[in-house]
């Protein structure tokens, strides 16, 4: 009968053991330990574990007699602490949470909660866990009442994550408005009345533009003076309206002969209009520049009862060759002067005659 009463407390313990959970000064493995000791200790009436006594065994450890009789105050000495050192465990843990849960969803809250509906909304969650925590609810009440107001604060969240990417997108959207009228108003102001070609204002911030970034990219580029030969003769013999005439249809002719996007025609001024290319090699410039001789050369301007026929001169520099924007434009001048001088209806590029 002792024995199988000695077997069930071994069993008890054993099981405590086996369960046991990490304190702040003792790991579960030790606790295990420890019962393991008492068990033997027990049942096999071995010596009690630990070497110090227990506080409440005056005898000590050294006594040959504690060893054949069993040390029961010992015994319950070490359960009362063990328990005693869980207990407060526990509770300092659960009083740790409810903290750290109260705190986390009332951050969430003063946060998210902006407008009035939301606010009473998150309010009214925070108040419900409140009342959970100080009211020591059981922890899964507490658990509930938590994901709940999570989930409110989430679902505000994104709710609220949504309203500012419509409100994003419609500043974008007003913004690109807005830039697409400054940049009207932009290139009507940089355009020359008459040709609608870009002003020379225009040019020389293009010309700026392109000479920096080619430099940088290390990309070819090639500015090209065009002037109408002769044009004054124009002027002179069929007035300046049909002047004005011959001087749209050559800006046409220039605009058809450079459609690329980042080709720029200009008027330089009076009969002399300026191209920027970008990306071109002055071969091909000379082959865009064939070709538009050509055309002025075909075309013929009806004006009242003429015909008006002109040609043209240009002149061609590659970027790479100039130092500075300005070195670049002289150096196209020169070459369209060149072109002038060697009996026009011509091109010329960098004092080459082609
Ligand atoms: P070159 O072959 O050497 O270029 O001779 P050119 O006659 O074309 O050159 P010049 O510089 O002697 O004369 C240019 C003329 O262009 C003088 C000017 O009255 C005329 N001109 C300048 N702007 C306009 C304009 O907007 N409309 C008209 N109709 N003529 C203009
Ligand atoms: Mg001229
Ligand atoms: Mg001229």
């Amino acid at each position: 009968m002792e024995r199988t009463a000695l077997d069930q407390l071994a069993a008890v313990l054993k099981t405590w053991g086996q369960y046991a959970f990490d304190l702040d000064e003792i790991k579960a493995s030790s606790i295990n330990e420890q019962i393991d000791g008492w068990v033997r200790h027990i049942l096999m009436a071995t010596p009690r574990p630990g070497l110090e006594p227990a506080p409440e065994d005056e005898t000590g450890d050294g006594d040959p007699e504690l060893t054949a009789r069993r040390d029961w105050p010992g015994l319950n000495a070490f359960v009362s602490r063990l328990r005693r050192n869980e207990q407060s465990y526990v509770n300092r843990q659960i009083v740790g949470t409810r903290q750290v849960m109260g705190d986390f969803v009332q951050t969430l809250g003063r946060v998210l909660a902006e407008d009035q509906e939301e606010q009473t909304r998150v309010l009214s969650a925070i108040g419900h866990m409140r009342t959970a925590i100080e009211g020591n609810a059981p922890i899964e009440t507490l658990s509930e009442t938590a994901l709940h107001a999570i989930n409110l604060i989430t679902d505000i969240a994104k709710e609220r994550s949504r309203r500012n990417q419509g409100l994003l997108n419609e500043l974008t959207g007003k913004l690109h408005e807005m830039r697409g009228e400054l940049d009207a108003a932009q290139r009507e102001m940089e355009l020359d009345p008459l040709t609608r070609l870009y002003n020379r204002k225009a040019f020389d911030i293009q010309l700026e533009r392109v000479f920096e970034l080619c430099k940088l990219s290390g990309q070819p580029a090639c500015l090209m003076m065009v002037d109408a030969d002769h044009f004054k003769r124009i002027n002179d013999t069929f007035g300046h309206p049909a002047g004005d005439q011959v001087l749209k249809r050559l800006a046409n002719c220039c605009v058809q002969s450079f459609p690329r996007r980042t080709d720029f025609v200009a008027r330089y001024g009076g009969e002399e209009f300026a191209v920027v290319l970008q990306d071109t090699t002055t071969s091909t410039a000379v082959q865009l520049a064939e070709r538009l001789l050509d055309v002025v050369r075909d075309l013929e301007i009806e004006y009242e009862q003429e015909r008006l026929r002109i040609t043209i001169s240009i002149g061609i520099a590659e970027l790479n060759a100039s130092p500075t924007a300005s070195d670049w434009l002289q150096a196209s001048d020169k070459a369209l002067y060149q072109a002038k001088n060697s009996g026009r209806d011509r091109l010329v590029t960098q004092g080459l005659t082609v």
